[in-house]
């Protein structure tokens, strides 16, 4: 039997609508949530993002601050830059898009965000926070992720999860979100023995590698959650001279065939990492005011 196809794109769309509602009632009551955005230099797929961004922003009623900077601002005018969203109570939540252009260390950048605004999530106060269970922002794409397990497995305790890849941003988060919620939690990556071995024993099994199509159908344990987190860009000669096409880290056809559940590329995880950006900004501007973030 073909394993249910998990919506993010229906998903997502869900939830920017319950924030829309929760950013009316946050107006009624005198707070007007906003969301910064800091753009440096000029690269295509960071400009889309970051429209993308704003545009949906403003689409659920908060408050959107573009700033952007020449690719060769210094890195003290970028922390400065910084600075005073920190100190703005207008802005709720910060995020400066990565990758920076050369010659720019993302890394002190990241640090100087405040942790309460730091709605990407990347701060090490953050993952400081998620290790040990505190409440805080959790990165974008584990947190999205990880409401669309729950979408088809509401219960995971005493599951097996694996996680492939270890990576600050994805691998890393999943974990500790998978382990807070009392799965079994393995993590592999390029190191790791016998992954397919690794893989087969996962209930739910997450992809969050950057290698097209590298889990294949015999990865999976019959009737497994599979959450396909990879973005990659491949040929696509059958489309015509030049084109491409998205692939995940899933060979999706063999997969969908054994899975019980299974997330697309595109319109999986991806659709689900700017609506927890928004999610992250309401619980900023809930946190920072000591209200409870809406559920
Ligand atoms: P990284 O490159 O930072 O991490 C990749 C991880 O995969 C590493 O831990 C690496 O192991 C592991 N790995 C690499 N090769 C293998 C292998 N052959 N076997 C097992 N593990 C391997 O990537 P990210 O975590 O940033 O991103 C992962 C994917 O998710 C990418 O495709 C990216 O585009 C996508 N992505 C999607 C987002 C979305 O919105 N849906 C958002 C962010 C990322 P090691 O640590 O040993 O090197």
């Amino acid at each position: 039997m073909s394993a249910t196809i998990i919506d993010g794109k229906s998903f997502a769309e869900g939830l920017r609508g319950r924030i829309a509602t929760a950013v009316e009632a946050m107006k009624a009551n005198g707070v007007h949530p906003g969301l910064a955005v800091v753009l440096v230099g000029n690269d295509p797929a960071s400009e889309v993002y970051v429209g993308s961004k704003a545009r949906q922003t403003v689409e659920v009623g908060m408050r959107s601050f573009e700033h952007r900077l020449p690719a060769d601002v210094s890195q003290q005018e970028l922390e400065a830059l910084v600075a005073r969203l920190n100190a703005d109570p207008e802005v709720d939540g910060i995020l400066v898009q990565l990758p920076l252009p050369a010659g720019l260390d993302a890394e002190p950048v990241i640090a100087a965000i405040h942790p309460d605004k730091d709605v990407d999530g990347l701060t090490h106060a953050n993952a400081g926070r998620l290790a040990n269970g505190a409440v805080g922002l959790v990165p974008c794409t584990p947190l999205g992720s990880m409401m669309l397990i729950r979408s088809v497995l509401p219960d995971l305790s005493g599951k097996e999860a694996v996680v492939v890849g270890r990576s600050n941003l994805v691998g890393k988060p999943i974990a500790q979100l998978l382990l807070a919620a009392n799965a079994t939690v393995t993590v592999a990556h390029s190191r790791t023995r016998d992954l397919p071995e690794v893989c087969r024993r996962a209930d739910v099994l997450v992809a969050a590698v950057g290698r097209p199509e590298m889990i294949r159908g015999d990865y999976i344990k019959p009737g497994a959650v599979v959450i396909d987190v990879g973005i990659n860009r491949i040929p696509a000669p059958e489309r015509g001279e030049g084109k491409t096409r998205l692939v995940g880290d899933v060979a999706f056809q063999e997969a969908k065939e054994i899975a019980g559940a299974i997330t697309p590329v595109p319109g999986g995880v991806g659709p689900m990492t700017i609506a927890c950006l928004l999610a992250n900004t309401l619980t900023a501007a809930s946190l920072r005011r000591g209200l409870t973030p809406p559920t």
